[in-house]
């Protein structure tokens, strides 16, 4: 049995038209469709329809369709796991086998992992029907801050109502923890880059609202939710991400809402947790260049050092696109419009290494420390750059500020 982790790890990866061209079929391009013969009739002209933007493959002749994987295993009888190899082969990624038969703990734990997603996707269903309810108060609050219907029923946002007014659910919900947690808040449900719903975030509506102490609650690690292992919103944004080479990275649930429906739709959120080794990865498997948009503050200067720190050494280019003074993306969005956030963020990136160098360009000639402080944050950051070449230009631009400075000085020969 493959295991179902690198499945999902090639599934998010897949796209239909890579598979079928690999395969010797000759494909041709007009707009978001490819087009090719069709292996599954007598085909004299080519009609088999291939989607990139649904990745998946229809003929109109002969009406057999499905996606790279049912692709794969029609036309060379594959089974399904071999389907699989095949595919995975193709992108270089490794497919592990685990043993099929369970112990009774592993058993255990997957009819666990089964009861809590099909709780989960309960509380999901429930919400969202919720808030799209006449006079729903989040619903209003969402419309208000400038989200539209399209965009709240794609991220699947919801607002849960409390235990007692879940009718004849109400007895299985009550003993679930995320169900309790999330009564009255909010809900952010949270996907894998394969659309698998991994985990739920909560928010009230009104911060003020009595008795509350948290603003976001969400999942337990306990029940296999770790925010540092996921990305919010990734399933919506793996298409434009894989097909860009280029991510932005946002601080909130609701900023990364606002990004999309300003038609940045590879935008993915962290919430509330410094960027994670993992997450560093899964960006920089899909994009080669990461757009990191922090708060202009100290904390969020913090947050960019450290997500540069983990970034740089898997060879992207980090980019930074800095919050308009004393607001985020959701509140742009508010306040100006889709226009605005479109602009500000197509405007106001700029290279991590660029900004670096115009902070030490800047600093005045007498004040050395801050000069040296500027140098400093530089060259740790080239230290992690292993493209030896970007260097040297970094290397000779500060050069040119201080002619007196030596290669050696940047630990480089
Ligand atoms: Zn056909």
């Amino acid at each position: 049995m493959i295991d179902n982790q690198d499945i999902e790890r090639l599934k998010s990866r897949i796209r239909i038209e890579d598979v079928i061209s690999k395969m010797g079929f000759s494909l041709t391009r007009k707009g978001t469709r490819h087009y090719c013969l069709c292996p599954f009739h007598q085909d004299h002209t080519p009609s088999l329809i291939i989607d990139t933007t649904k990745n998946n493959f229809y003929c109109p002749v002969c009406h057999t369709s499905g996606d790279a994987i049912r692709f794969v295993m029609k036309v060379d009888g594959k089974s399904y796991p071999d389907a699989l190899r095949f595919i995975a082969d193709i992108y270089g990624i490794e497919l592990h086998e685990v043993s099929s038969d369970l112990s009774a703990e592993q058993k255990r734990q997957q009819d666990f992992k089964d009861m809590i997603r099909s709780q989960r996707e309960t509380i999901v269903s429930m919400a969202n029907e919720n808030l799209f309810t006449e006079g729903n108060e989040a619903h209003s609050y969402l419309r208000s801050r400038g989200f539209n219907n399209d965009t709240l029923r794609l991220y699947r946002v919801g607002h849960f109502p409390m235990l007692s007014a879940c009718g004849t659910q109400k007895d299985v919900l009550q003993k679930s923890y995320d169900a309790k947690l999330l009564q009255g808040r909010i809900v952010f449900p949270w996907y894998s880059a394969s659309n698998a719903l991994v985990g739920l975030a909560g928010r009230v509506i009104d911060v003020r609202t009595k008795g509350v102490e948290l603003k976001y609650v969400n999942s337990s690690e306990k029940s296999g939710f770790v925010k540092g292992f996921n990305l919010f919103g990734i399933n919506l944004a793996i298409r434009s991400m894989v097909k860009e080479k280029k991510v932005y990275v946002v601080e909130g649930y609701t900023d990364a809402m606002a990004m999309h429906q300003s038609g940045i739709e590879n935008v993915v959120a962290q919430c509330g947790t410094a960027l994670t080794d993992t997450q560093a990865t899964i960006l920089a498997r899909h994009a080669d260049e990461v757009v990191l948009c922090l708060d202009n503050d100290a904390a969020g200067i913090k947050a960019m050092d450290m997500a540069a720190l983990k970034l740089l050494p898997l060879g992207v280019r980090v980019e930074i696109l800095l919050a308009p003074n004393g607001c985020d993306p959701a509140d742009l969005l508010h306040d100006k419009g889709e226009d605005a956030v479109l602009r500000w963020s197509q405007t106001e990136t700029h290279n991590l290494l660029d900004i670096c160098l115009d902070r030490f360009r800047q600093a005045s000639v007498l004040d050395p420390y801050r000069r040296r402080a500027a140098l400093n944050k530089l060259i740790s950051y080239l230290a992690l750059v292993k493209d030896s070449i970007l260097c040297k230009f970094y290397i000779e631009k500060c050069i040119e500020v201080c002619p007196w400075l030596k290669k050696e000085e940047f630990g480089m020969e």
